[in-house]
């Protein structure tokens, strides 16, 4: 027998609830791009996403409850079954991972079925990285990061007491300006007090856009998100591109394992990073922009919403701008938990209300992003260094790095360091430097070195003093891409790391395109395989002849590199092999 046909009426009068989500899609308009911000309401009003709740969202959106539903399964933060009122997600990548999170989750999934939990209080799930890598291992109870979580803690993981997250960096010589830690990146006054908006003010009132676009391609300063496109260039295409309305977009949906700097300058110093956006606003003609904010990080989110309001009263967002012409104002959208989603296409699908699915290109953003007009996208930190240029100029920016890879970069220290963190440096560190200096020296004996991220690869100890630069590191294959330096010592069984990261980039497949959807798969049972001892040199070459056709046949990025870390480690580390 099927169920009866309720209408809205009859649902919301068998659950007041939903009345929470009728006044969430009123405050939107109803606008069926933000399906992603009206599923995050639902799931968290109940707990989960039913089919009912699938359908009444899809009646009122006016889409056709296929897509509610095809949306809904594909972002890791929504379920459609039921879950505990208390969700503990632990992050269980590698940073987390060699910090003990696979045995806290067991104990604690231990713990809840020995207590009682017959209405379903408590769920605890193993997640892909929550950004939180300094202070592994982590966990999010609901919406709030738990950090340093311990065996010895379980309850006060299981209620939520556990330690809180903390954001800091570090660097020497302090060339940027960040006011992390100093100031509350809730205090807009002593923000403005402090110089915050002073580039904005520089650039509308004595500067053309043409001429803000020169000084940031004079700077060489090129996408921090891992990509390294010249930030300067980006702008000029965008402006240049046909159509009248122009987008701006501020990629703040860092999800690489290893990454978590991103967080820190939001948390930290959130003024700084719009300042940047709406420099490249005024510089493109853009009225409008947009930050994608990745669903793990609510406190970020919550501090951005605040400042926009912020904002918006003291006359810094909206019309006539610093009484010039320039207006501008910008949306927050929230992910829900999908790595795809910090490749730019698929971003912009997910801020459009869809899958986060990659777009072939070309054609590319510049010309056809956003809502299919014009759009310069860029990392978070790409746009905290764009006051400092526009205030400094381009030649003093120029004076930091190298030849190839100018200015300062944000890297993320992780895994077997003593003082794991931020440090903001000037290109050109050393790895050995950058860990003694600011990372409080290695714990215990270096084994590997992860740069770059889950799609970089790793560094041999015997090459600790190489420069943290583009060109000292293509000698090892191995790229800056996002910043990360995760250390693993001898303790670790790294083909355990290796098998992690390919189950990590399996999982987080889109599965659109051939290659990387079935390439990812047949690589992490591969690397099973050799952990459980049946692997052959035959299994070794087969993930090398993967790795080759998912990088010259994959729609985008995550299928190119998925296999990087796993051939990295192969090419570098010989003596694994051994075994096999
Ligand atoms: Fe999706 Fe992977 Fe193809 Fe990218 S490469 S579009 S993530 S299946």
């Amino acid at each position: 027998m099927t169920a009866p046909y309720l209408s809205i009426n009859d649902i919301r009068r068998n659950d007041e609830r939903y009345f929470a989500l009728d006044s969430a899609m009123e405050h939107f308009d109803y606008k069926q791009d933000t399906l992603l911000e009206v599923l995050t309401v639902a799931q968290k009003t109940f707990g989960y996403i039913s089919h009912e709740t699938v359908n009444y969202i899809a009646d009122l959106l006016k889409v056709p409850a296929s897509k509610v539903y095809g949306v809904a399964t594909f972002y890791d933060l929504f379920t459609l079954n039921p879950v505990g009122d208390k969700r503990i997600l632990v992050c269980t990548d590698p940073a987390c991972s060699i910090a003990g999170a696979h045995q806290i989750v067991n104990e604690a999934k231990e713990r809840i079925n020995s207590q009682e939990n017959s209405n379903n209080t408590y769920t605890i799930e193993p997640f892909a990285c929550l950004g939180l890598c300094d202070q592994a291992p982590a966990a999010l109870v609901n919406d709030t990061a738990q950090v340093e979580i311990s065996l010895d803690d379980i309850d006060a993981l299981i209620q939520g007491s556990a330690n809180f997250s903390r954001i800091q960096i570090s660097g020497n010589p302090r060339v940027m300006t960040r006011l992390i830690g100093e100031i509350a990146p809730t205090d807009l006054n002593a923000h403005l007090s402090a110089g915050t908006f002073n580039a904005l003010k520089k650039a509308v009132e004595e500067t053309s856009p043409l001429e803000i676009i020169e000084e940031v391609k004079n700077s060489r300063l090129v996408g921090r998100g891992g990509a390294g496109f010249p930030t300067g260039l980006k702008w000029e295409f965008t402006r240049t591109a046909p159509g009248k309305t122009k987008l701006v977009v501020c990629n703040f949906d860092e999800s690489e394992p290893g990454t978590f700097k991103d967080r820190v300058l939001i948390e930290g110093d959130p003024f700084r990073v719009i300042e940047g956006l709406m420099i490249s606003a005024y510089a493109i003609g853009a009225e409008h922009g947009y930050i994608f904010v990745r669903g793990e990080y609510q406190t970020a989110y919550n501090i951005l919403m605040d400042a926009r309001e912020k904002l918006f009263k003291a006359n810094l967002l909206g019309n006539d701008i610093m009484d010039s012409n320039f207006n501008f104002d910008f949306e927050i959208r929230q992910g829900a938990g999908a790595y795809i989603c910090g490749e730019e296409t698929a971003l912009f699908e997910a801020i459009e209300g869809k899958r986060g699915h990659p777009r072939s290109k070309p054609p590319y953003p510049t010309t056809h992003g956003l809502f299919g007009k014009p759009t310069s996208i860029n990392n978070v930190e790409t746009l905290a260094n764009v006051p400092d240029i526009i205030l400094n100029g381009s030649d003093w920016y120029r004076q930091w790095g190298t030849e190839e890879s100018v200015g300062i970069k944000l890297f993320c220290l992780s895994g077997h360091v003593n003082k794991p963190g931020v440090v903001e440096v000037p290109f050109g560190i050393s790895i050995r430097q950058i860990v003694d200096k600011f990372g409080g020296g290695f714990r215990g004996e270096p084994q590997a070195i992860l740069i770059g991220g889950a799609a970089g690869g790793f560094i041999n100890p015997e090459n600790l003093d190489t420069q943290l630069t583009n060109e000292a590191l293509k000698q090892y294959g191995v790229p800056i891409g996002s910043g990360v330096i995760m250390v693993f010592n001898t303790t670790v069984d790294m083909w355990k790391i290796i098998e992690d990261l390919a189950h990590f980039f399996m999982h987080e497949s889109c599965g659109k395109c051939t290659p990387c959807r079935i390439g990812t798969k047949q690589i992490y049972n591969l690397l099973n395989k050799v952990n459980n001892n049946q692997g052959t040199r035959k299994d070794i070459n087969k993930i090398i002849n993967l790795g080759d056709t998912m990088r010259t046949t994959s729609i985008c990025g995550l299928g190119m590199t998925a296999a990087n870390h796993a051939i990295s480690f192969i090419n570098n580390f010989e003596h694994n092999l051994n075994s096999i």
